[in-house]
């Protein structure tokens, strides 16, 4: 599942949703909409290829 944070825009991953952002550590974390979790997606997709 992934998550967004309200403030600083911060994309993650994570089984269980985190009270902080693991970014900025505000407790300002709330559920990726679909247009978030697409773009998270993307950037992994890109780290993936960037690396291998
Ligand atoms: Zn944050």
């Amino acid at each position: 599942m992934v998550f967004a944070c309200d403030h600083c825009k911060f994309l993650f991953s994570r089984t269980t949703e985190p009270e902080q952002c693991p970014d900025c550590g505000k407790f300002a974390v709330r559920a990726a909409n679909q247009e978030e979790v697409a773009d998270y997606q993307a950037i992994v997709e890109e780290f993936k290829r960037e690396s291998a």
